[in-house]
């Protein structure tokens, strides 16, 4: 192609985007987190430049950090975990983590911050008005400390899982920052979507699997730098192994990437390619530029990161195939479409079941769609009936926060159990073609947002259906 040619057409190109298409000048920007850590013998030795650009309709004169870390502390009162869940969480024995923070400053100067809550939970760093369009730099120097475990943030015999390691911004509502106390059940999560500019530094033993596409790798002797990307992320994790096998594909742009320890990777790798491309065909674009699946020694079944989920090694081949699918949807329902997982967690955990429902249904295991009904009907069901004889009176309500639930095994049968029934109910209402299109409206209408059940039943249609599940006035 000639030079002029070549200016010519980018002299149209610019005309056309500047004056038909104005609104694409300029990206809209966002928050961004800049995060260098180090990871060595337990610890983490972290730096923090959080760049807090105002683009809510607010001033303000602080941000508010969660630290989350201090929920694994000795005393906790929002502690990770439940006391009859301990044996699995410290198989070495109940010790504890924490994040300590030793300076924060803005442009070079210490800044004014205090840190409070029940568990020391809340960081609160102070600055002048900042304005509407205005934009501030706020650096935070801290130390966490890994328990020995199996929980989010753990170090154990397969590895190391490092989430709620680092501070991070409390979600913005009404020009108010929320403060989200931990839970040993459910996730206690709600976070606006950031950009993250992630450097790790390991013993260079060490395989890394993150939530952020790969930018860099440096290796300095006996350690290695990573550095990552990630835009429009709700949060940001990363699990450590010296034993990961690693298969790796790129498929239509998506780097996808599979870390385990069976053998089954390239398979388990396929699985989730496939599960991507039905996902993005049926309810729109996969939202990121990498998604690496990452087996762990971990006390849930599965964990979901933007760009990462996390998945117990432990887990039978089958239902490590089942988790690995409601993983993946929640890049769909969690990440680019968000809620408020604190204070309806069924929101996402149901839309994810429905999800890897339709996977199975429309991808050659009918019968394991049909059994995951069957069970959550049954599990449902038993539920009711053993809290009714144990104490008469049975909360079946969805729409509350993870504080009023008992344990796991309530929070099992009603955000996933019963939100699944209530999604498989509106497709016998509606038919799967429509709750199909619907659920791609849903995801069309609030891609980079957040729902709530106010805004999933404006594109789902059938209110009543929806308010009778969810507030508790549905027999099943
Ligand atoms: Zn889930």
């Amino acid at each position: 192609m000639q030079q002029t040619f070549k200016a010519i057409i980018l002299f149209v190109f610019i005309c056309v985007t500047v004056f038909v298409f104005p609104s694409c000048k300029k990206e809209q920007k966002r928050s961004l987190y800049d995060l260098s850590v180090r990871y060595e013998d337990g610890k983490i030795d972290g730096k923090l430049a959080y760049k807090f650009v105002n683009t809510y309709n607010a001033t303000f004169n602080h941000v508010v950090f969660n630290l989350h870390a201090n929920a694994y502390k000795e005393g906790a009162k929002y502690r990770p975990v439940f006391k009859n869940n301990e044996e699995k969480a410290y198989p070495s024995g109940v010790n504890y983590g924490e994040i300590s923070v030793s300076k924060v400053s803005i442009d070079s100067s210490p800044a004014k911050y205090e840190i409070y809550g029940d568990d020391c939970q809340f960081l609160k760093v102070f600055f002048d008005e900042l304005k509407k369009g205005e934009e501030i730099i706020i650096h935070i120097d801290f130390i966490t400390k890994i328990p020995n475990s199996t929980l989010r943030l753990g170090e154990n015999e397969k590895g190391i899982n490092l989430a709620d390691f680092f501070p991070v911004v409390s979600k913005i509502q009404d020009g108010k920052f929320l403060e989200i106390n931990y839970s040993p059940v459910g996730d206690p999560f709600f976070a606006d979507l950031h950009d993250y500019k992630v450097a790790v530094t390991v013993p260079s033993q060490y395989t890394v699997a993150s939530s952020g596409f790969p930018t860099l790798t440096t290796v300095d002797g006996i350690t290695t730098t990573y550095s990552y990307e990630l835009s429009m992320g709700r949060d940001f994790a990363f699990l450590l192994s010296k034993d990961y096998n690693v298969s790796s594909k790129t498929v239509d742009g998506i780097l996808f990437t599979y870390y385990g320890f069976s053998g089954e990777e390239e398979k388990l790798l396929d699985l989730a390619i496939d599960c991507v491309k039905y996902f993005s065909t049926t309810f729109g674009d996969f939202p990121y530029k990498s998604l690496s699946i990452a087996e762990s020694k971990f006390i849930l079944g599965g964990m979901e990161y933007s760009g990462l989920c996390f998945i117990n090694c432990d887990t039978p081949t089958d239902d490590k195939k089942q988790i690995i699918v409601h993983e993946i949807a929640h890049q769909w329902w969690h990440s680019a479409v968000g809620n408020n997982q604190y204070a309806n967690g069924y929101l996402d955990e149901g839309l994810c079941e429905y999800s890897t429902y339709l996977y199975f249904k429309n991808n050659n295991a009918k019968t394991k769609a049909n059994d995951m009904v069957k069970s959550a009907k049954s599990g449902y069901k038993s539920f009711f009936s053993i809290e009714e004889t144990l104490s008469g009176n049975v909360n079946t309500v969805m729409e509350r926060e993870l504080c009023t639930f008992k344990n796991e095994f309530e929070y099992t049968h009603i955000a996933y159990n019963k939100s699944l029934l209530a999604f498989v109910e509106y497709e016998n209402l509606v038919g799967e073609k429509k709750a199909i299109e619907n659920l791609a409206k849903l995801y069309k209408n609030n891609l980079y947002g957040e729902i709530t059940l106010e805004k999933l039943i404006k594109s789902l249609g059938y209110g009543e259906h929806f308010n009778a599940f969810a507030y508790g006035k549905v027999l099943i």
